[in-house]
């Protein structure tokens, strides 16, 4: 059956609560997304039916445990289309993988005077964790710029690609503007360099398939939560060959083969880098929220979600005094704007009167504020839920945001 987002909200339960009395328009879905009754109903029968600790127990509850962590680690695999599962490493979010790989390839291969290099749209997490081992090994950062329109100049990217580069980190689709990365011809310039990639695949695996084998890239990295899974967990893929030559991360139970006080040794991967017990429940909610996904098919997802991109990029040129923040020709999701001497969180605030969520701020992404010299924008984004009648709410609610500053 064809993909209709009017069938699809009815799976998240969330949108029958009102807000403020009213029906809740939820456009902040790049911050977090809602949950599929599937991921709901999921972690309740593993709590319910199946949990105890994973890996370790012998008994039949362990042993189901250990199935249903090891299962999404699988459904993860084929999600990306990663070769093997074992390159499937658990963590927190995008934030602890990007710092995991900073801790340990990054210690190993950048030294003094190395350079790293990032573009001018990264979010906070793709950014200062590279600023604190560049000031650890005495390595320098280097930023690619983007245009007006928040597009990667790519000739300047291909430009600081130099001997010293040891790492380009770049995000697939931007979480203040929007733009989506020519990522495939990225990897392409640094690998021909010599220059390994990490990909911060956050705000791209809900609106696209994602197949890492194709792009060439040799780390990728999204949170659970922003693909409808529960928060608390997300993954790390990495190449099986940097893996197994990257020293540990954090280290404890599970990572180890042997211990003594004499010295220890290290698990296998990914278990070496899967230190302690954990998020069990939350990782089988991420499988669940892999499954939903996958079974509404994510082509269908983003024609959707482009059709309706396109839709309120036009009605909100409509409002007058409007600015939009971001028109990169390739995006997704993301509607990031400004609106002539009214302050983002004025209009945040206006909005939720209308139950209509959008944020405003930085978006944890303050050089992409200072490089369009605002202080904050306000931000709708989309997702699979989200329909026409939504992007009328809030073109409608930023009219009565005007009508109110105009008094
Ligand atoms: N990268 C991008 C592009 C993001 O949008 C976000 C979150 O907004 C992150 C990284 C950080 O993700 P998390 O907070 O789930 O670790």
């Amino acid at each position: 059956m064809a993909f209709n987002a009017e069938i699809a909200r009815k799976d998240f339960p969330i949108f029958e609560e009102k807000m403020r009395g009213k029906p809740l328009v939820f456009l902040d879905s790049a911050a977090s997304a809602q949950k599929p009754r599937a991921v709901i109903d999921a972690m309740a029968r593993f709590y319910s039916t199946s949990y105890a600790n994973i890996h370790r127990g012998v008994y039949e509850l362990s042993e189901r445990a250990t199935g249903a962590f090891e299962g999404t680690r699988e459904k993860a695999r084929a999600f990306l289309n990663a070769p093997e599962a074992r390159e499937i490493v658990f963590v927190r979010g995008t934030t602890e993988a990007i710092n995991l790989v900073a801790a340990t390839f990054g210690r190993t291969h950048i030294g003094a005077d190395d350079e790293v290099l990032i573009t001018h749209m990264e979010h906070h997490s793709n950014i200062v964790p590279w600023q604190l081992l560049c000031e650890e090994k005495g390595a320098r950062l280097r930023v690619a710029p983007i245009d007006d329109r928040g597009a990667l100049d790519v000739e300047a990217f291909g430009k600081l690609l130099t001997p010293r580069t040891k790492l380009a980190a770049i995000s697939h689709v931007s979480n203040a503007l929007g733009t989506v990365n020519p990522v495939s011809e990225l990897v392409e310039l640094a690998h021909a360099a010599g220059v390994p990639v990490l990909i911060d695949g956050a705000q791209a695996v809900p609106h696209q398939a994602v197949d890492v084998q194709a792009l060439g890239c040799d780390f990728y990295a999204f949170s659970s939560h922003k693909v409808f899974g529960p928060s608390g967990v997300g993954v790390l893929w990495g190449k099986a060959e940097h893996l197994e030559a990257m020293p540990p991360y954090q280290s404890g139970g599970e990572m180890i083969l042997t211990v003594s006080f004499e010295g220890s040794t290290w698990n296998e991967i990914p278990h070496k880098f899967e230190a302690g017990t954990p998020d069990i429940g939350g990782v089988v909610g991420l499988g669940a929220a892999l499954d939903y996904v996958t079974g509404l098919g994510l082509d269908a997802i983003s024609a959707h979600e482009s059709e309706l991109l396109a839709y309120a990029s036009q009605a909100l040129e409509t409002v007058r005094g409007l600015r939009l923040i971001g028109t990169a020709p390739h995006k997704a999701s993301v509607l990031s704007f400004v609106l002539d001497g009214i302050h983002p969180h004025d209009i945040g605030t206006i909005l939720d009167q209308e139950g209509i969520a959008v944020r405003t701020g930085h978006h944890c992404a303050q050089p992409v504020m200072q490089r369009f010299d605002v202080p904050a924008t306000a931000r709708a984004s989309l997702a699979l839920y989200n329909t026409r009648a939504d992007v009328d709410a809030l073109v409608a609610g930023l009219e009565r945001v005007r009508g109110v500053f105009a008094r």
